[in-house]
């Protein structure tokens, strides 16, 4: 059994206290007594500059804590403004989507969406963390990359080539290479055989020596590469879009029905084969059976 005891060797007189030395005696039963020289004013100073630098330490936390929590604070701020923004790059693609024609469905429920489940969470007070909100971020992120990879992209690539087969099928091609030598407008004329009579014309003449190579105009199918008396050797094309075209009095055909051809192509040669007048190209264009007027699309000037 241990027993310690602490005893002043003096009586005290108080202002001499703080700076007189006192020995402090501390007895073990059974051992010599150890004794300690102590000053008040020495103990008052160590205890002091402990306290100071206990104060300093706490400080010094205190600071980086500070500048720790100012860093989560920006950082949560950015995390916020990319979430903000995402959200904003979701409405546009969700307007996108809307104006294409597609479900517009939440981006959150789309396929492709990253389901991975955001860090487990509960109560209505947690803080939201810079983590949490990248982690939101990334997820809305795949989900994003998810509704452009499988619905917007291929979408737009099947309108775009939805929309290149019918600018290639619309017949705005010439027909001739060059300059276009007009010899015989559409509509009503005087026939060209002087017989007196009036009759309409269903398209456009087109001056040119026999043999110049004739063009498609677009995108089709030959429907017809044949001959009669009226048109001569003459060859039609049915185009993918509601258009006819008509390429008449040809010497010679280079197509035969049935086969696809592409705008460029040759369809046969210049003549003057069928009931005509001289050497040229009648060219005809018919919208939904009907005979329209090709020099809209042959951009020609109206005086030219
Ligand atoms: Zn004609």
């Amino acid at each position: 059994m241990m027993r310690k005891a602490i005893s002043l060797q003096r009586p005290l007189a108080l202002r001499q206290f703080w700076l007189q030395s006192y020995t402090v005696l501390i007895t073990t039963t059974g051992q010599a007594p150890l004794a300690l020289n102590v000053r008040p004013i020495a103990l008052l100073l160590g205890l002091t500059l402990g306290v100071g630098g206990l104060g300093l330490w706490i400080g010094v936390l205190t600071y980086r804590n500070s500048q720790l929590t100012q860093r989560t604070q920006t950082l949560t701020h950015t995390a916020s403004q990319v979430l903000a923004d995402l959200d904003k790059i979701g409405a546009e693609i969700e307007d996108l989507k809307s104006r294409a024609g597609l479900s517009s469905r939440g981006l959150d429920q789309d396929p492709g969406t990253d389901q991975t489940p955001l860090p487990p969470q509960g109560g209505v007070s947690r803080p939201v963390t810079p983590e949490l909100i990248f982690a939101l971020g990334q997820r809305k992120l795949s989900g994003l990359d998810g509704v452009i990879s499988n619905s917007i992209k291929p979408s737009l690539d099947a309108t775009l080539k939805s929309e290149a087969k019918r600018l290639a099928a619309f017949p705005n091609g010439q027909p001739l290479a060059g300059k276009l030598e007009v010899s015989s407008e559409f509509g009503l004329r005087p026939s060209p055989f002087e017989t007196g009579d009036y009759e309409i014309h269903e398209g456009m003449d087109l001056a040119g020596p026999v043999g110049e190579p004739v063009l498609a105009t677009a995108d089709g199918m030959v429907a017809e590469a044949s001959y009669d008396s009226g048109y001569g050797y003459h060859v039609k094309i049915k185009h993918d879009s509601s258009y006819t075209t008509l390429y008449g009095h040809l010497s010679q055909l280079s197509v035969t029905s049935g086969r696809r051809i592409n705008r460029g192509e040759v369809v046969g040669y210049l003549g003057s084969t069928g009931r005509s007048s001289g050497p040229h190209l009648h060219y005809g264009i018919y919208r939904k059976g009907e005979a329209v007027n090709p020099r809209y699309y042959l951009h020609l000037n109206s005086s030219s």
